[in-house]
C-alpha cells in the first residue's frame, strides 16, 4: 500500500511552469496581460493543452471554451475531483492570479504520475474561460456558463470594445468546443488562488481556508440641486449638489464600524455639473461598491444608505436617487470540502487561518452546483491585478501540497 499522506509535489516544477507560462503575453513592467480569447490567450491554452497531454490526460473543450484534463481513476463511473481557475489575466496582470490555480492542478497530476499513484475516482484540472472580464463582460463566464447561473447565449453575443464578439473569437482561437457547457456531476471543486489581499502575509500564515466569499452590490447615486451664483448666493440658501454628495459618503462611511471588519463601501466615478468653477451645482454623481459576508448585513447597509441620502438631501434642499445596477449574493463554502483542507494543511504542519475572500472567483459559480472550497496563499503586500504581483515559490508549493493532500482525502472519504 503506497503511503499517500508523505507524497509531495516537484515545487521548482511549478515555479518553472508558472515563469514558462508568465512569457506569454509578458509586460514591460514585468506582469502578463494574457486577455480573453486574444492571440495570447491561445498560446497559453495550447501550452497548458499540450502540458496536459504529456502527462496522459484526456484533455476536452466545452462550447465557451473551458478546458478539462481528465486523469482517469480505478473507478471509472465516480464523478470526478475537480481543480483548477483560470488562464486569462487583466491588461496589466501579474503572473499568478489564476494561472497558479490551474498549473497547480497540474502539478498534482503530475507528481501523481512521477510516484506512480492512482486515485480512487478520476481527477480532473480545469481552466475557466474570461475570469476577469476585462475585454468581454461579464466576469466569471466559464464558470457562470458552466453552472448555468449565466445564458451561454448571452455571452457568446457578448462584443469587445471593437466590436468583435465573444463566438467569433472563440472560434478563431480553436477553443470552441464540442462538449456542452453544462455542469456534471463532481464530487467536490477546488481552487488554490493568491489571497490578492495582504492578511496571510502580514499575520506570517500560509494557508487561508477560504470559507465563503462576500456579496457585492453596484449602485449608481445622483443629487439634483439648483444651480447659482458662486459669489452672490449666501451659504444658507444653496441647494448644493456636491454638499450633499459629500456629507452621504462621509455619513456612511462613518457608520460601517458597525458591520463588521469584514464590511466594505467604495465610492468612486464622482462627477459634478455644470462644469464651471464660480456656479453651486446642481447635479453631483457617484459610484458605489459594498461588500459583505452576510446578505442580511448587505441589506442593512442599503437601508442605511437610503436614510441619509435621504436625510442629508433634505437638510441640504437637494433631491437624491439610489439605482442598484447588480447585486451578487455571498457564498458559504462546503463543509465538507473545508474540513478536508483543514486536515490536509494540519497533516502538512502549515499555519492556517480561515477567511473570507473579498474577491469574486470562480469557486462562487461553481459552487452553486456541487461541494467547492478555496485555498488561498501570501502574495506579496497584497498587491493583484497588477503587473508587480508577486509570490514566494515557498508559498505557492505549500499551497500546491496543500491541494493535492486535500483531493486525496477527498477521494477516499464517503460523502
Ligand atoms: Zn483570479
Amino acid at each position: 500500500m503506497p503511503n499517500y499522506s508523505q507524497i509531495r509535489v516537484n515545487g521548482k516544477r511549478l515555479w518553472d511552469s508558472l515563469m514558462r507560462m508568465a512569457e506569454v503575453g509578458k509586460t514591460a513592467g514585468g506582469g502578463c496581460n494574457r486577455q480573453a480569447l486574444t492571440h495570447e490567450d491561445k498560446i497559453g491554452r495550447d501550452l497548458f493543452c499540450e502540458w496536459c497531454k504529456s502527462a496522459g490526460c484526456e484533455v476536452r473543450t466545452d462550447k465557451v471554451g473551458n478546458i478539462f484534463a481528465r486523469r482517469p481513476g480505478f473507478i471509472a463511473e465516480r464523478s470526478p475531483i475537480l481543480f483548477g481557475s483560470h488562464l486569462d489575466t487583466q491588461p496589466t496582470g501579474g503572473k499568478f492570479d489564476g494561472v497558479y490555480g490551474v498549473l497547480a492542478g497540474l502539478e498534482v497530476i503530475r507528481t501523481l504520475n512521477d510516484a506512480e499513484l492512482g486515485t480512487l475516482g478520476p481527477i480532473e484540472v480545469v481552466s475557466w474561460t474570461n475570469e476577469e472580464g476585462s475585454r468581454f463582460s461579464p466576469a466569471m463566464a466559464g464558470s457562470g456558463a458552466w453552472s448555468g447561473k449565466i445564458s451561454l447565449d448571452d455571452i457568446l453575443d457578448q462584443k469587445d470594445l471593437h466590436g468583435i464578439s465573444f463566438q467569433d473569437e472563440l472560434d478563431r482561437i480553436g477553443y470552441s468546443g464540442a462538449a456542452p457547457a453544462r455542469a456534471f456531476p463532481v464530487r467536490a471543486a477546488l481552487e488554490v488562488h493568491i489571497e490578492q489581499g495582504p492578511i496571510l502575509e502580514k499575520e506570517d500564515v500560509q494557508i487561508g481556508v477560504v470559507t465563503g466569499v462576500q456579496g457585492m452590490r453596484w449602485y449608481d447615486i445622483k443629487i439634483i440641486g439648483i444651480s447659482a451664483h458662486a459669489g452672490t448666493t449666501p451659504m444658507s440658501g444653496r441647494n448644493d449638489a456636491v454638499i450633499t454628495l459629500s456629507k452621504v459618503i462621509s455619513g456612511f462611511t462613518e457608520e460601517l464600524f458597525q458591520f463588521g471588519e469584514a464590511a466594505r463601501a467604495t465610492f468612486s466615478s464622482l462627477r459634478s455639473e455644470p462644469l464651471s468653477r464660480n456656479t453651486v451645482q446642481s447635479v453631483a454623481s457617484a459610484s458605489l461598491d459594498i461588500r459583505h459576508p452576510n446578505d442580511e448585513e448587505l441589506d442593512r447597509m442599503e437601508k442605511i444608505l437610503r436614510l441619509r441620502l435621504n436625510e442629508f438631501s433634505k437638510l441640504n434642499g437637494t433631491k437624491s436617487s439610489l439605482t442598484r445596477l447588480s447585486k451578487t449574493e455571498s457564498t458559504m463554502f462546503s463543509e465538507f470540502c473545508l474540513s478536508a483542507i483543514k486536515k490536509a494543511t494540519e497533516s502538512l504542519g502549515y499555519k492556517q487561518r480561515e477567511m473570507i475572500s473579498g474577491a469574486v472567483h470562480d469557486s462562487v459559480y461553481v459552487s452553486r452546483s456541487c461541494p467547492a472550497a478555496m485555498i488561498f496563499v501570501p502574495c506579496l503586500r497584497g498587491v493583484s491585478h497588477n503587473e508587480s504581483e508577486s509570490a514566494l515559490p515557498g508559498d505557492l508549493t505549500a499551497g500546491c501540497n496543500v491541494l493535492l493532500q486535500t483531493i486525496l482525502r477527498l477521494d477516499r472519504q464517503f460523502q
